[in-house]
């Protein structure tokens, strides 16, 4: 016959720990090296950004510085290098009348005398505008007929290392709480003769960079075909700020605020007064890192409670085995003396009685009467042994019929009065007698009450009495068995309904048992729809009382169950 698979305590122990430990922390280590290679993968693609950012605003800068030079070629060409103030005045205005991108120009020849100037003819209604073109024009006049022979050689220096002959100066200047920008770009007026010191200057309109030429370089940068703003699901977002203010002056249509990913100072383009700056919108790639931590340590934290949780469930399961795999070894030790006894004494009076060497009746009588007591004892106990495998099995079976109750008692109790009394108890019989019928599988509940009038028998001491009643008790009837023996500490007296349980009294390991009566008590009461419970005091005494529904539909539901 092929032998059925079954889990041994051992292997599921385990199969626990396995389950319990091992997995969660394979699970851990597992996560932790993909972790290590996100990281290492995560700082990889952060350097790459922070490159190609830095990158993309070198690409700014340089259209900016190419942007202004071609805004100044075509002025340069234009510009007046010689005659009266009047006239150059005069040309001035008619080079700002076409380049409504200039605020102010301005000439200076050393030879002829002073500094001549024009406002854009298109801002003359701006009083803030004129009135800052003019402080700005003050302030040049000042300066320029010193500086202007440095400016000049400096200048020249420049064409001959053919660098375009264009110098910048700029920067913000705050009045009542607000920043402007002025600038000037200063050159050679053209084909002017070597010996001559004069210089051309021009200053963009501080309107005109804000709306348009930065705007159209974030544009052009933006949209060019460079690597990481091609690809990107999300394009960058970039803005320009004033050097001494982080808040954008000109910004990409999808800045969102925030700090930039890189930045980038422009450095001479337009006179210094200018970063530029550039990041994902939406998150910045901190962002992305506390992200990223922060799920690492929601996934650390799951783990970690599994295994902990683990842990416990392992550390439960293998107390529960061994305190099990101690109640069984005791088990067998009791079963076996508990069966030796009754055979040793049945044997010893069988052969005294073969020897036929007994004079009295009466000791005859008294050596069958042992012998049948002991046989019984035996059988009992054997009884519940059995019952007891086929309930662990699954395979115990009752056989319900309605049955006088009142009638069922008495009879098992008639079997045993005798024993009860020959023993010195006193013997007290309650049998109500308006007990209907009631379905219950007989022979269960006959075992019930013995084990119970048993254990009263076998746990007093001096104070021998035994008192048996069976009476309605709403909906139910009540089987009680009371004795005034040594009774049950509370902390114990739930768990002697449990299998193996043998109350840690010393008291009690003197006298002989298994520790399966009072399981299998309940196991009987309860697929009868009904329960047992013990009311005990110390050395008071016991009261055992098994409920049973008089419904039938009750114990029909919980013997399925
Ligand atoms: P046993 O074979 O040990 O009697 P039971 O399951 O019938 O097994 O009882 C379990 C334990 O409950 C007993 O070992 C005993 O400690 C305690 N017990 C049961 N009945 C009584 C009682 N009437 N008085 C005191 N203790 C009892």
């Amino acid at each position: 016959m092929p032998k059925k698979w079954r889990l041994t305590d051992r292997t599921r122990t385990l199969l626990t720990l396995e389950l319990a430990i091992t997995l969660p922390a394979a699970a851990l280590m597992a996560f932790s090296i993909l972790n290590l290679k996100h990281i290492q993968r995560d700082q990889a693609i952060e350097a790459a950004i922070q490159r190609d950012f830095g990158y993309v605003l070198k690409i700014a800068e340089k259209k900016s510085w190419v942007k202004a030079n071609d805004l100044l070629a075509p002025v340069r060409k234009e510009f007046p290098n010689s005659g009266d103030s009047a006239k150059v005045k005069a040309e001035l205005e008619q080079l700002l009348a076409k380049h409504p991108e200039f605020a102010y120009v301005g000439y200076y020849d050393k030879a002829s005398g002073p500094f001549v100037s024009a406002l854009q003819p298109g801002r003359r209604q701006d009083a803030i505008f004129c009135a800052h073109a003019l402080d700005d024009i003050k302030m040049i006049e000042q300066w320029f007929p010193l500086e202007s022979p440095d400016m000049v050689a400096h200048l020249r220096m420049m064409e001959q290392q053919d660098e375009p002959p264009i110098g910048f100066y700029g920067g913000w200047t705050l009045k009542d709480n607000v920043r402007n920008y002025w600038n000037v770009a200063y050159f050679l007026p053209p084909e002017l003769p070597k010996d001559r010191v004069a210089i051309g200057l021009v200053s963009f309109d501080e309107d005109y960079l804000r709306k348009n030429f930065f705007p159209t370089v974030i544009k052009d940068t933006l949209t060019s075909k460079s690597s990481v703003l091609r690809s990107d699901a999300n394009p960058p977002a970039m803005m320009i700020h004033p050097t001494k203010d982080p808040n954008p002056w000109v910004a990409s249509s999808n800045w969102d605020g925030g700090k930039p990913e890189v930045e980038r100072n422009f450095g001479d383009v337009l006179g210094q007064g200018f970063v530029a700056g550039i990041k994902y919108p939406g998150t910045t790639i901190a962002d992305i890192g506390s992200r990223f931590l922060r799920y690492n340590y929601t996934v650390l934290g799951a783990l970690s409670l599994l295994m902990i949780g683990g842990i416990l469930l392992t550390y439960r399961n293998i107390s529960r085995e061994m305190k099990l795999a101690r109640l069984k070894s005791d088990f067998v030790a009791n079963v076996s003396h508990e069966l030796r006894t009754p055979l040793a004494l049945i044997r010893l009076y069988a052969e005294t009685l073969e020897l036929g060497r007994l004079k009295e009746k009466e000791k005859y009588q008294e050596y069958f009467r042992i012998i049948r007591e002991e046989s019984e004892r035996l059988t009992a106990l054997i009884n519940n042994i059995l019952d007891f495998s086929r309930i662990e099995a699954g395979r115990k079976e009752y056989e319900f019929k309605e049955t006088n109750l009142a009638e069922l008692v008495r009879s098992t109790l008639d079997s045993y009065r005798f024993q009860i009394e020959q023993n010195g108890f006193a013997f007290e019989e309650n049998i109500s007698s308006d007990i209907p019928p009631v379905v219950v599988d007989r022979e269960a509940i006959a075992r019930s009450l013995l084990n119970l009038v048993n254990n009263a028998l076998k746990y007093s001491k001096e104070r021998k009495y035994i008192g048996v009643s069976l009476y309605r008790a709403n909906g139910s009837v009540a089987l009680e068995v009371r004795d005034r023996g040594i009774g049950i500490a509370p902390a114990e007296q739930e768990k002697i309904f449990e299998k193996f349980y043998r109350c840690g009294d010393p008291l009690v390991h003197n006298i002989k048992g298994s520790g399966l009566g009072l399981s299998l008590v309940r196991h009987i009461a309860r697929a009868h729809g009904g329960d047992v419970s013990v009311e005990s005091a110390p050395e008071k005494g016991s009261t055992f009382i098994i409920v049973l529904p008089l419904d039938a539909s009750l114990r029909a539901g919980a013997a399925l169950a």
